[in-house]
């Protein structure tokens, strides 16, 4: 669905722009949740096409080395008591934060499975490639109302590409991140050591360090109205027991939240973390969510999985909740925005070439704005994917006549 109002036309960039044209409105994208409550779109069943790892020196494999296996606790053993806070700060190996990966591993799998894409000749072409964290914020934007964001994005051979650019206001707020709050961080990844074991049918060790440089990344296939996406995410685990050990949906995603007592609490946790959990689940079309509910101290005494197709019920009566309809068609709405707006194809084949880049940014109580830049700091795509991905194109001599 199209909000009403909007400036669907692609608009061109200001380099581009005649020096005596007419002042017109720049194009932006509303965001409030009225504007976009139709009927769900369609959203096609994900598929995994693929998937990579990176270890614990962040290093690329493209394989599941990093896949972890869900083995909670028996329900019959003694009470559940995980103390997340064991191990911090002495066994937390957090991941270097300023690195910059933009889409660099996506891309990099992306090069060499591009042969063996389904959909056909030129589906690439079509697609919007992301990572599923940047789709995430998309769909909860319309009810968002602490966070800004932006994204960079940039078309090549067709192709969308979009990655997200850390706000000024987000990278103050990182580098003040108060120590209680990174201790919750890691509390969260601790809870996932708890309930992982490294192969199927072995059991979690909780002896380890935390390193957050290992992730698992699952590459996904799915589409939204008429726009093809590819997308990865990272995935905690999966369940060998699963009614279905195919993935996606044999995957597990873990989080903790506190304990919660009163109605009061249960209602803001529907409101605001399920939104969360659920648009982070159901784009890769991961089935269960399991919680582990922490006490003031740190410990997990109770488990409680939430089936992502039944987290709206719990706010689907409540008229300060949210609308899955509403986030879907919000990211629908944003991806025909930035496809029409994104209409320059680049970087060209000419290597002295300036990146184009469109910068989506949107701050809460505001419409989504563009800018448009080159080359650094916002151009993300990186030349050897750029290089490599050009040397596969058809040479301008072998199309010429001999004659020529
Ligand atoms: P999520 O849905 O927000 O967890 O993000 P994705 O699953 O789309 O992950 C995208 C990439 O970002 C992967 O390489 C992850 O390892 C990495 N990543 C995951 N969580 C974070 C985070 O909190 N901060 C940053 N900067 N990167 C993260």
């Amino acid at each position: 669905m199209e909000p009403r109002g909007t400036k669907r036309r692609a608009e061109k960039t200001e380099v581009a722009e005649p020096p005596n044209s007419l002042p017109h409105a720049a194009p932006s994208l509303p965001t409030k949740p009225a504007l976009y409550s139709g009927p769900f779109p369609f959203y096609r069943r994900p598929s995994e096409l693929g998937c990579f790892s990176l270890d614990s020196q962040r290093q690329y494999h493209g394989d599941a080395r990093a896949l972890r296996y869900y083995s909670p606790p028996p329900t019959n053993g003694p009470g559940l008591n995980f103390d997340l806070r064991d191990g911090y700060p002495d066994r937390y190996h957090p991941r270097d934060e300023e690195v910059r990966e933009g889409l660099d591993h996506l891309l990099r799998w992306l090069l060499e499975h591009r042969d063996q894409l389904e959909g056909g000749p030129g589906w690439l072409a079509g697609a919007v490639v992301t990572w599923r964290g940047h789709l995430t914020k998309l769909l909860i934007t319309p009810y968002e109302q602490q966070e800004g964001w932006q994204l960079a994005a940039s078309r090549f051979q067709g192709t969308l590409y979009l990655s997200e650019v850390e706000t000024p206001a987000a990278r103050a707020q990182r580098l003040a991140r108060p120590p209680l709050l990174r201790q919750l961080m890691y509390m969260g990844y601790k809870f996932e050591q708890y309930m992982c074991a490294d192969k199927p049918g072995g059991s979690p060790d909780p002896s380890g360090e935390v390193n957050t440089n290992v992730a698992f990344c699952s590459v996904l296939r799915s589409r939204l109205g008429s726009y093809p996406l590819l997308f990865s995410g990272e995935v905690d685990c999966m369940a060998p027991r699963a009614a279905s050990t195919q993935p996606p949906t044999c995957y597990v995603e873990l989080k903790t939240s506190k304990e919660l007592h009163s109605p009061g609490q249960w209602r803001a946790f529907y409101r605001h973390k399920l939104l969360k959990w659920w648009a982070q689940s159901f784009l890769p079309g991961i089935p269960h969510v399991v919680a582990g509910f922490r006490n003031p101290e740190g410990f997990v005494r109770s488990l409680r999985t939430f089936p992502t197709m039944e987290m709206f019920e719990h706010v689907r009566n409540d008229r300060h909740g949210w609308s899955p309809s509403v986030c879907v068609n919000f990211c629908a709405a944003f991806l025909s925005f930035a496809q029409s707006t994104v209409v320059q194809d680049d970087p060209s084949p000419m290597p002295s070439s300036p990146r184009l880049v469109h910068l989506f940014s949107w701050e809460p109580g505001g419409p989504v704005t563009v800018s448009v830049h080159r080359d650094a700091p916002y151009a993300f795509l990186p030349t050897w994917y750029v290089e490599a991905m050009t040397a596969d194109l058809p040479s301008p001599s072998k199309t010429t006549s001999p004659k020529d």
